[in-house]
């Protein structure tokens, strides 16, 4: 059964404008000083339905505001989450061809360019920017756009080159 943790439909900090932000459920991660743990367990969160789906939808362009789609975790790649990840992908795409989505994750841009399954490379296609890699809490940086650790990095789809 697919789970998912929470959404935020009008959230103006994930990233540059307003976003509708997603957070998928269960996490395999588990870095030091995380500040989603509760998201960390698969089987916690909510069902993820077809209601929810079409609120999604209809929430990214409410009262005529164009949100971007935000995907962060838990964690939306891993094994058990990257089927819900692509199936919103694939259905927010198919109604707002043009829809901007930023999706965060904890593994590296070259840990998922070494995947070989379709899916990874779907995501990868189909997004205009990843923020990569696990908070580290030693390189923690609360001056960072959008990242928590100075490790990770803000990767727009021009320099993603997987599946392209
Ligand atoms: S990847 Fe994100 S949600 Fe998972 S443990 Fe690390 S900081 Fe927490």
């Amino acid at each position: 059964m697919m789970r998912y943790s929470g959404i935020i439909y009008n959230d103006t900090a994930a990233a540059p404008g307003v976003c509708l932000t997603f957070f998928t459920q269960g996490c395999p991660h588990h870095c030091k000083g995380c500040h989603n743990p509760e998201t960390w367990d698969y089987e916690g969160g909510q069902r993820f339905t077809n209601d929810v789906l079409e609120d999604i939808i209809r929430g990214l362009r409410a009262n005529g505001v164009n949100r971007t789609l935000c995907i962060m975790g838990g964690e939306p790649l891993c094994d058990r989450n990257i089927f819900l990840t692509t199936l919103l992908i694939q259905q927010v795409k198919a109604k707002y061809p043009n829809q901007k989505i930023y999706l965060w994750t904890g593994y590296t841009y070259e840990e998922l360019v070494k995947r070989y399954d379709n899916k990874t490379k779907y995501v990868l296609s189909n997004i205009d920017c990843l923020i990569d890699g696990p908070f580290i809490e030693e390189l923690r940086d609360t001056t960072l756009q959008m990242r928590g650790s100075s490790n990770q990095r803000i990767i727009y789809s021009k320099e993603i080159v997987n599946g392209k």
